[in-house]
């Protein structure tokens, strides 16, 4: 087949937005090399979801729980029996741990973090931002299968309108060296930044740990997640899931809003993609300000709280 799989993963029974968007690109690279889009999960349950989007073919481990042993003979087993020209992961955790394995396995050329793929002249064609985003690279990948992993928010969502995809089990390995001990999920009602539209993230600027209750309202109140910088998670002001950055995740949303942020290389790199950004800071040399679209030098503690009021009154019209 010169198609394309993408592996995908679940939450609330449902696919993920990633999974869903690597579906949407990998569809139409699918098309452009005359070849049908699979999927990979771990519940058939989204059968009719991963058809939505143009799967037509799920192919299923039903082995619950991540574990990266199986998950990587599953999938090389799959590419072996499907043939495909491209494998999808988005860039997820899980997603950035198997791409690696697979490609390893497979002895197949990865690309990480693309925000662009296309099929030409017969391979893989991906664009990944480099030097911390301030610089893309084109690279062709041309062993086959050719692997890349997407970043999230970076391919937009497109249904293909088809019905449910055609279930094939695949047989779970006895390799498997890890056992899964516990799950943490974030709190009730937390969005998580890998996924939202929207991220209010706050910095130093906020002085201390309470104060990120400000930055959490204005989350609630607007829709979005809650960001940090580097330096008020090495504070033990917020938890590591939440930074944005080089050491954190890069996280392109539609709406970037940083209060008390001041823009170190090291942030940018994280949110610079991001599609509009809105920046809160008293210094106006901040260097947050050179990314931003919209920039408000002020005082954190009246700007923030004010927005939030603004968006309450908004929504409640
Ligand atoms: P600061 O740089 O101290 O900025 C605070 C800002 O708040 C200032 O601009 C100030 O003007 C403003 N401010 C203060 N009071 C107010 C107020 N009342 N109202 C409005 N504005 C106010 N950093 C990351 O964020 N993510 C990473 O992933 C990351 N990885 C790193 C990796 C390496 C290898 C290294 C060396 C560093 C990394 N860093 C990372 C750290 C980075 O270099 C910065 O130290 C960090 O981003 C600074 O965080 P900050 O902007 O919150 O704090």
């Amino acid at each position: 087949m010169s198609g394309v799989l993408v592996f995908t993963e679940i939450k609330d029974g449902k696919l993920k937005k990633a999974s869903r968007e690597a579906l949407s690109i990998g569809r139409k690279l699918a098309e452009a090399a005359g070849g049908e889009l699979v999927a990979f999960a771990n519940d058939a349950a989204v059968a009719e979801d991963a058809g939505r989007y143009g799967a037509k073919k799920l192919y299923v481990l039903a082995a619950a729980d991540y574990a990266t042993e199986p998950y990587t003979a599953a999938l090389a087993q799959v590419v072996s029996d499907v043939q495909p020209s491209v494998v999808l992961f988005a860039g997820s955790s899980n997603g950035r741990d198997l791409a690696p394995r697979l490609a390893a396995r497979l002895n197949a050329g990865v690309a990480s973090d693309v925000d662009r793929l296309e099929w030409t002249d017969g391979k893989l064609r991906a664009r990944r931002p480099v030097y911390s985003g301030k610089a893309f690279a084109t690279v062709d990948v041309v062993s086959t299968p050719a692997i890349a992993t997407t970043r999230p928010n970076a391919f937009p969502l497109e249904e293909a309108g088809g019905g449910a995809a055609e279930v094939v089990n695949v047989s779970a390995s006895a390799d498997n060296r890890v056992k899964l001990v516990e799950t943490k999920v974030p709190e009730a009602g937390e969005l998580s930044i890998a996924e939202a539209d929207i991220i209010v993230s706050g910095g130093r600027g906020l002085k201390e740990a309470e104060n990120f209750s400000l930055i959490r309202d204005l989350a609630h109140a607007i829709g979005g997640a809650v960001g940090a910088s580097r330096a008020t998670v090495d504070a033990g002001w917020i938890d590591h899931q939440h930074q944005v950055g080089q050491t954190g995740r890069v996280v392109s949303p539609n709406v970037y809003i940083a209060a008390g942020v001041s823009g170190a290389i090291q942030h940018l790199a994280g949110m610079s993609s991001s599609k509009h950004i809105v920046a809160v800071n008293k210094d106006p040399e901040a260097p947050i300000f050179r990314v931003a679209d919209l920039g408000v030098v002020g005082d954190l503690f009246q700007i923030v709280p004010a927005l939030t009021e603004e968006v309450k009154k908004a929504k409640a019209h």
